[in-house]
Formats: structure tokens, C-alpha cells, sequence
């Protein structure tokens, strides 16, 4: 007797009743795909012991699929009109949360302590109940993508996975490996957190209304620790920014004013310490390598 609401019709429908209409500057374009839906579940590995945390649920139809397998969902939706379209879809779930907040501001580490793991809020303490594992799960609304998902892993939030759907672009960006065009600042920072895989290649005719490009499914499965032993992350984030800050120059005209505090001769000396040849191209270095070239500058700025 459950609406399908990944079903055009229905999802028309409902957006007719409350007398709204899809607003692109939010992003909002529906998935109408029930094998999309179930792929992006399966992508997760969700289960009674899961918690999921769902960003831009819209009118419910991925909460929908999230809530037939996962132990708690916690939608969190931007656009106050659907707000009541949300709490009258899902009232009778009692595992289902419906938050208004904007995935850019709130404070994830409070909402997972409040909605997932406070006492009042657990009806069944036992072992197959239990939350063992929070995911974050959504179709992201894409004018917002990498902020939203650089602030999920720079927040070290011990999430199992991440698995969103993304422009297509961005999600081969975020996979990308040295020496290749689409490698940059943004593969590093994720894969210095996480491990990424492209799950599927969505085309843009399965959401309405249709986006102007084309998806894809990316899960990011959490690492326990980073792959690369890191001094002080400012530092080593700030070497990547200057590695990728002029795509045709050397090394070593990217770095030449990295800190005044650091002479020529020094700098030079950083990048024999660190292994690396000035002369090569930021878009070459390994992870590793910008590990090392920021651990030896954070050394020679101690
Ligand atoms: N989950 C639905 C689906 O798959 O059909 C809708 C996905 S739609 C691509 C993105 C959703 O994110 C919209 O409902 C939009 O209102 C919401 N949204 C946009 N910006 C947001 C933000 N900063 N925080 C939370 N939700 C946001």
C-alpha cells in the first residue's frame, strides 16, 4: 500500500498537492529509478545495524529505500517545503528522522550523538539492533557536491562509507590517479581519507527534472587511519595547493614563494630531502610525495 515515490507519477503528483514546483538553484532533480535506488543501497551495504545519514531527501524517494533496510535514517533537508511532505510520508517509521538543516552548517558529530546514539532515542537495546555503522548516503544536490563531501571526511566522523551520487566529472576527478588531466587537489584530499570507486554511470534521463550532466555513483570507503603519515595537515594541504596552483609551471616555480621564511637554498634542499625532482609537474607527484615535500617544509618551519 506504500507510494512508490520513485515512480514519475506519483513524484508529480505529490509535488502537484502541496503546490511546488522543482527549484534548480537547489539542485533538485528526482531519481525515478528503482534499479538506480537499489544499486546505490547495495553500493552502501546496508543493514539493520546501519545508520544512514541521508543529505536532500526531497519528497523521500532514496529515505524510501534507505528505511526498508538500514536501522535508522536521519534525512536532512534544506528546502522547507518539503519538510511536511517528508514527515507525512514517513510518520508512520518510527526509525526515520526528518531534519530541517543545511548539510553545509550543521553539526554532524552533534546530529549522529543526538539522533543515533542517545538513549531516549533507542527502542530496542540488543545486539541485533545495535548501530554498528554510520553511512552517509545521498543524491547530492550538485551546486554543493565537493564542499559537502570534503566537510564528511575532513570532520572525522568514523562514517563506514560514503556513497552519493555526483556529476560524473567530479566523481572521476575524486577517483583520478598522477599524471593523469582530471588529477588534482580534490583526488588527494579524498584519497588521502578514503578509498574511492565509481560505482555506476547514471545517464541524466533517469531524474526529473533532467540535470545537464550526465552521474555517477561513487562510494568512498572510509580508511581507519590516512594512507600516508602526515606532520601537520595544514602544511600538507597547503603543498598540494601549490603543487596544482599553475598546472604548466614546475615545481619549482610553484613553490619558488611557498613561505617567506624559507630561502631558495632551503627550499631547494626541502626537495632533495623529500625525494622529489623540482623540475617535475605537481600533477605527477604520488600522495606520498606531497606527504613527504610537507613533512620536510613543516620540519625546516619548526
Ligand atoms: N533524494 C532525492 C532523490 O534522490 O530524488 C532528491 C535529490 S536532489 C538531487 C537534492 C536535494 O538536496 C533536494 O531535495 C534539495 O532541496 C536538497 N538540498 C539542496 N541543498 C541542500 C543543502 N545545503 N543541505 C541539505 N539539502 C539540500
Amino acid at each position: 500500500e506504500d507510494k512508490q515515490l520513485y515512480s514519475k507519477r506519483v513524484i508529480r503528483e505529490i509535488m502537484d498537492n502541496h503546490g511546488l514546483h522543482f527549484k534548480k538553484s537547489l539542485g533538485q532533480n528526482f531519481l525515478t529509478d528503482k534499479n538506480i535506488l537499489d544499486g546505490i543501497v547495495d553500493a552502501a551495504a546496508i543493514d539493520k545495524n546501519s545508520a544512514v545519514i541521508e543529505i536532500g531527501p526531497g519528497i523521500g524517494t532514496l529515505t524510501q529505500q534507505l528505511a526498508k533496510h538500514a536501522g535508522k535514517v536521519i534525512a536532512v533537508e534544506l528546502d522547507q517545503r518539503f519538510i511536511p511532505v517528508l514527515t507525512d510520508n514517513f510518520r508512520h517509521l518510527n526509525h526515520v528522522s526528518v531534519i530541517h538543516g543545511d548539510a553545509l552548517e550543521i553539526d554532524f558529530s552533534k546530529l549522529i550523538s543526538e539522533q543515533i546514539f542517545s538513549n531516549s532515542n533507542t527502542q530496542i537495546v540488543d545486539n541485533e539492533t545495535a548501530i554498528k555503522r554510520i553511512h552517509v548516503v545521498a543524491n547530492l544536490p550538485y551546486y554543493v557536491t565537493t564542499p559537502i563531501i570534503m566537510r564528511l571526511l575532513e570532520e572525522r566522523l568514523n562514517l563506514f562509507n560514503i556513497v552519493v551520487m555526483i556529476q560524473k566529472e567530479v566523481a572521476e576527478r575524486i577517483q583520478a590517479i598522477p599524471g593523469t588531466k582530471d588529477y588534482g587537489a580534490l583526488s588527494i584530499a579524498a584519497q588521502y581519507y578514503a578509498k574511492p570507486e565509481i560505482v555506476s554511470v547514471v545517464p541524466r534521463t533517469v531524474f526529473i527534472p533532467e540535470p545537464n550532466v550526465d552521474s555517477a555513483v561513487i562510494r568512498l570507503s572510509l580508511l581507519e587511519k590516512p594512507v600516508v603519515q602526515v606532520d601537520k595537515e595544514e602544511v600538507f594541504f597547503k603543498a598540494i595547493k601549490a603543487g596544482f596552483a599553475n598546472r604548466r609551471k614546475t615545481l619549482w616555480n610553484n613553490f619558488k614563494a611557498f613561505d617567506q621564511r624559507l630561502s631558495q637554498d632551503e627550499m631547494r634542499a626541502i626537495f632533495a630531502a623529500a625525494l622529489v625532482d623540482e623540475k617535475r609537474r605537481g600533477e605527477t607527484l604520488t600522495i606520498e610525495e606531497y606527504a613527504r615535500l610537507g613533512n620536510e617544509i613543516n620540519r625546516n618551519l619548526l
